[in-house]
């Protein structure tokens, strides 16, 4: 059979592929992207929305133990593991589904099978129905990552697991160690802990959601442990020895190598990319640390062969890799699309309280040779927060003393993983301080925050 031809063929069908593939179509490009195993890749079916829908289970159910706060009343709360992870798996194939209908619509071919690259230009496909032959003027590879496995601590599926696992439990864990406080590990430490797992937390670096700014994470620690988990910091799990119904984690902390005992292991330890099998390396893209190396345009160096997303490197989130895939869609096209700017991909964990940011944090900006203007409010001043029942929480923005551009935005509370796109958009449109101040935000709002913790770095704070 001959080969089909294509002007783009995209591998891979996540947040990065499936976008690249529909934006090329509107361009008016013959499009056809590979998937071998799920539509939507790991974000809609292992990631971002099926940790969501179980967040949104283990919300509800700390809001009901609260009923009483609310002068509502509740007796006997309690939950059914089985039918959370059912609503999750739900929540996930609904929207894995829709992106086929996407597809449909804007008339790019599916071929559901295993992709390779035997030549510039051609893309062989390993299909049920046996091999398909492509060839292509132009290659996406979006193909992706998977979670990181350290020696002697790899993932098992039994007691020791991956985010695969902690998506869809064997068991609910009792006594919960959780390797790695990023924020795919603190989100299941959130959620299995707020259902009463007795939930540890161990980190090597000396804070918990490392990348964010310093005072956020000695916030969310303390709110946390509040809650009842236990943080380990600076302290490293060296080896698990296994047994039918336990698990001992050998961890180092403060030079000793302390034997806790756990019925369930979550190793969240990141991730690498899925760069092999593809032939990349006699097409001779460079490949560092498991990523594909590119350019600001996901140019790999290789004429018309692109990288997005996960593949490509950090930060590994959906929202870059979809960014990525319009721009390498228009780049393509022949449009003069603008390149990812440094420090404007803001980062969400959806754990209790919420954490987001966007750009420098205030060491950063400093490291950087700014003198910054840092501002703080609380959630305890803002009328909405209180009215809500969630007083816990900060605002803190960091702006440039000379120039006034926000350099920073950090967030912990209700609701912030949506607060923070204001921000977003502020830095987009190189807002100023001066902006900032006379916006009006609309009462009462969790959002007035962002104008007092703005207002608060220039000493002109209202509600403080
Ligand atoms: C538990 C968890 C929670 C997360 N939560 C968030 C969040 O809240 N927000 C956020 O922004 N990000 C989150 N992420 C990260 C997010 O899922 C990724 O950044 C995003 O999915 C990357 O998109 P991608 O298109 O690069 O790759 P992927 O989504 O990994 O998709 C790659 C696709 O390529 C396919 N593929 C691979 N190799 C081949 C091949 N040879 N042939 C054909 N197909 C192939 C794979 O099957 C896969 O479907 C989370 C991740 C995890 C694990």
């Amino acid at each position: 059979m001959a080969a089909q031809s294509f002007d783009t063929v995209v591998i891979g069908a996540g947040p990065g592929g499936y976008v690249a593939a529909i934006r090329a179509a509107q361009l008016g490009q013959k499009v056809c992207i590979v998937e071998r195993e799920h539509m939507g890749g790991i974000c809609l079916n292992w990631g971002c929305i099926p940790t969501k829908a179980l967040l949104r289970s283990s919300e509800v159910f700390h809001l009901m133990e609260r009923a009483k706060e609310f002068g509502l009343k509740a007796d006997n709360i309690g939950y059914d593991l089985d039918a959370v992870v059912k609503r999750s798996r739900g929540v996930a194939k609904q929207l894995s589904s829709g992106i086929g209908h996407l597809m449909k619509k804007n008339k790019v071919t599916v071929i559901m099978g295993s992709a390779t690259i035997p030549g510039k230009g051609k893309v062989k496909v390993e299909t049920d129905k046996g091999t398909e032959e492509l060839t292509a003027k132009n290659i996406v590879l979006a193909t992706g990552a998977r979670a990181r496995e350290l020696p002697g601590l790899e993932a098992d599926g039994k007691r020791v697991w991956t985010y695969k696992a902690a998506l869809q439990p064997p068991h609910m864990p009792k006594k919960l160690l959780v390797i790695g406080s990023g924020a795919i590990g603190i989100e299941f430490a959130s959620f299995y802990n707020t259902l009463g797992a007795d939930t540890t937390v161990v980190e090597v670096m000396d804070r918990v959601l490392p990348v964010e700014d310093e005072e956020i994470s000695k916030f969310a620690k303390k709110a946390f442990e509040k809650q009842g988990m236990k943080i380990l910091q600076k302290a490293m799990v060296k080896k698990l020895d296994r047994a039918a119904d336990k698990v001992t984690a050998h961890i180092e902390i403060g030079g000793k190598v302390e034997k806790h005992d756990f019925d369930t292991v979550i190793s969240a330890v990141g991730i690498v990319g899925n760069v092999e099998g593809l032939g990349l390396e006699a097409l001779g893209v460079k490949i560092d640390r498991t990523h594909v190396v590119t350019d600001e345009y996901c140019r790999t160096g290789v004429d018309a062969l692109y990288a997005i997303g996960d593949i490509a490197g950090a930060p590994w989130l959906a929202h870059k890799a979809s960014h990525e895939g319009v721009m390498v869609a228009e780049l393509i096209a022949g449009k003069h699309p603008h390149p990812i700017k440094p420090n404007s991909i803001a980062g969400c964990t959806y754990c209790h309280p919420q954490v987001a940011s966007v750009g420098l944090t205030e060491a950063k900006a400093k490291e950087a040779g700014y003198k910054v203007k840092v501002g703080r409010f609380p959630f305890i001043g803002n009328g909405k927060a209180i009215a809500l029942g969630e007083p816990e929480g900060l605002i803190k923005t960091i702006f440039d003393e000379k120039t006034g551009e926000l350099l920073g935005a950090h967030m912990i509370g209700a609701e912030v993983t949506e607060l923070i796109q204001g921000y977003v958009i502020g830095q987009k449109l190189e807002t100023t301080e001066e902006d900032l101040f006379e916006t009006v935000f609309p009462h009462p709002t969790l959002s007035e925050m962002m104008h007092e913790a703005s207002l608060d770095a220039y000493g002109r704070v209202i509600h403080m």
